[in-house]
């Protein structure tokens, strides 16, 4: 039997601590409540927002009209260098996982907050590695008959930081990934090097979305832009988005209660008090300044939630 709740204050389960109230809530473990969750969206017309661990979600203080349902459907399995995964499993637990069995290509993921299915929808990467690198497939739920269909690796546009769930809005349900296999001792101790970097510029706590601005691939910009752009700024072929902000200013500046890192121009922090709006204000403020500058519109790598788009 779903656990529906009323008016759920989002800000509750965002690594940002923001977010207005869900007009309806649910959690589901299985996919029988997914199955269920998504029967009472239909059957009462009510469009449906499933999310994972909340960690790259920006929502408009006035909340959502929909039924946000949060995905905790988890479990690993696997056959031999092969894994399943559910998509509700919190990344590191599927990252801990393969390390402790000696599978390979994971294992610089550790650390980023979230589920699969969150770190697969935004193609989630960091220190060279990416969540799509050694992924096969991903089964989502039909919405038509309810049932699972399984998308190979070159059907989901796997691109920086982008898929094809960012478009079709498709509920995933599993991943599946054929890994290498690697020494764990190794694995477990380039996990531990990533995460002592990590924690310089996430300390625990944080309350942030990660990364707020993608990066710029530098083949991508074009010439005339790119020939302003100290060479030395790109780095592994990306033009980082926090090198533009800082060139605008953006380091250490605070507004109602959102201050971007002093030590990170692309990372905004909730100071605890912060609005969704006081977030988003700032954010395009900087993005403004970038564009003036340099003739680059930035992207928020960030999921928006009833807010709209930054570029407008
Ligand atoms: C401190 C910190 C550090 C971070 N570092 C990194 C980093 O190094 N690299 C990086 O790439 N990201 C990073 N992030 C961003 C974030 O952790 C990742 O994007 C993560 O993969 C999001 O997963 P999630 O489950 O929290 O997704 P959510 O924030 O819950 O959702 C994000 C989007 O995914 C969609 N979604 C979630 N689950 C599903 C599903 N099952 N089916 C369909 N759509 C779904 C949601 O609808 C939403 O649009 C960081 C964030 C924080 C807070």
């Amino acid at each position: 039997m779903l656990q529906l709740e009323d008016n759920y204050p989002m800000n509750q389960i965002t690594t940002l601590g923001i977010g207005g109230l869900a007009k309806k809530f649910v959690v589901v473990t299985t996919f029988e409540e997914l199955i269920e969750a998504v029967e009472y969206a239909q059957g009462q017309r009510l469009p449906y927002l499933v999310i994972g661990g909340g960690s790259n979600l920006l929502i408009s203080d006035e909340g959502v009209d929909c039924l946000v349902i949060k995905n905790e459907m988890t479990a690993v399995v696997q056959n031999d260098t092969e894994i399943t995964v559910k998509s509700g499993t919190p990344l590191q637990e599927l990252v801990d996982y393969t390390i402790s069995h000696g599978l390979a290509d994971l294992q610089k993921l550790t650390g980023i907050p979230g589920t699969v299915g969150g770190a697969v929808y935004g193609n989630a990467g960091a220190y060279g590695q990416t969540i799509s690198d050694h992924l096969t497939a991903v089964s989502v739920l039909n919405t038509n008959n309810l049932t699972t269909e399984q998308l190979n690796n070159s059907d989901c546009l796997f691109n920086y930081r982008d898929s094809i769930f960012k478009k079709t809005h498709d509920t995933i349900v599993e991943v599946h990934f054929q890994l290498e296999r690697g020494d764990p001792h190794i694995l477990q101790q380039e996990a531990r090097d990533v995460l002592s970097k990590r924690l310089v510029k996430y300390p625990p706590g944080i309350k942030c979305p990660g990364s707020f601005f993608k990066n710029l691939v530098a083949s991508e910009i074009p010439q005339e832009i790119l020939k302003n752009i100290p060479q030395e700024k790109i780095v592994f072929g990306k033009l980082p988005a926090g090198a533009l902000l800082e060139e605008v200013g953006a380091k250490g500046q605070k507004s109602d209660g959102i201050e971007i890192a002093p030590y990170h121009a692309n990372l905004f922090i909730n100071q605890g008090s912060g609005s969704a709006k006081a977030f988003y204000n700032l954010a395009k403020a900087y993005a403004l300044k970038v564009k003036e500058k340099f003739g680059i519109t930035l992207e928020p790598e960030v999921q928006l939630i009833n807010l709209p788009p930054l570029a407008k």
